[in-house]
């Protein structure tokens, strides 16, 4: 079975007002349900905890302060995960939840228990949802958006493919929402340092955390661990099947 680590950020996940967008959730979940229905075993990586809980804990806007933002992920990882749990029981689809952190990651036992309960659950058919523990580590919110986590995931997993779904469609050449004539990258061989300088750390949506560089970066370690990567966006259901069947609306990464 091909096994894919599919990431969806903040700015895929979410309405103006920076809350939790059902909408855009359910056409997620639709995408990830035909992909396990063509046999593929996926993995999940879900940002999108601190869009489901501001509101609820009173917050009027998406809180700005790093406590802020860890309350706000504690209130809302249960929600984002109750919300992901209703949707894919409709496809008759189990879920299960995994806090990491970086430190699983540099743990040689913390990274044997990760990989055993993680093949586990996809042989028994159940759809993992991964997000960094917020409220304890820093990194999601501080720098990275769950980028990296998904391709260190990758690696830990020995996945075939990385989808890093984002608000944009693909790694142009310069930040596209500052100059309108940047051209759009649809393959790239390897990630160089050049590419990197050529994406910004600013992200336009506000919601997402590390901007294209981030994902360039995540690209970059998916990469070196054997993990062919593909970064952009695409509509409806049939999203996922076409970008893993190349024909996505974005860049991929790595070998054709
Ligand atoms: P997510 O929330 O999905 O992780 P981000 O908002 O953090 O996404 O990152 C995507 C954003 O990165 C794009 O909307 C765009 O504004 C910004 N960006 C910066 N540089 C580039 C570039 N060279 N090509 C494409 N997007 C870029």
């Amino acid at each position: 079975k091909k096994r894919v680590i599919v990431k969806i950020g903040s700015s895929s996940l979410t309405n103006g007002k920076g809350e939790l967008s059902k909408i855009k959730l359910l056409e997620h979940t639709g995408a990830i349900a035909q992909l396990i229905k063509l046999d593929y075993e996926v993995i999940l990586v879900s940002s999108g905890a601190v869009a489901a809980g501001f509101s609820d804990l009173g917050y009027p806007i998406r809180p700005i302060t790093l406590a802020g933002k860890q309350a706000a992920a504690a209130v809302g990882q249960g929600l984002l995960v109750q919300a992901y749990t209703e949707a894919f029981k409709e496809h008759q689809i189990v879920t299960a939840q995994l806090l990491l952190t970086r430190d699983v990651f540099v743990s040689e036992e913390q990274y044997g228990n990760a990989y055993s309960t993680l093949k586990e659950l996809l042989k028994r058919s159940v759809l993992p949802i991964i997000n960094e523990n917020d409220s304890v580590a820093i990194d999601e919110l501080t720098f990275g958006d769950n980028d990296m986590l998904s391709a260190l995931v990758g690696g830990l997993t020995r996945a075939d493919f990385l989808i890093i779904l984002t608000d944009i469609n693909g790694f142009y050449d310069k930040n596209p929402h500052v100059n309108p004539s940047a051209n759009r990258y649809d393959y790239l061989p390897t990630i160089t340092d050049s590419l990197i300088e050529q994406a910004d750390v600013v992200s336009n949506s506000k919601l997402g955390t590390g901007g294209m560089k981030s994902k360039l970066l995540a690209a970059k370690t998916a990469l070196s661990l054997g993990v062919n990567t593909f970064v952009g966006s695409g509509s409806g259901e049939n999203k996922l099947v076409e970008i893993l069947n190349g024909n996505g609306d974005g860049t991929y990464i790595g070998e054709k």
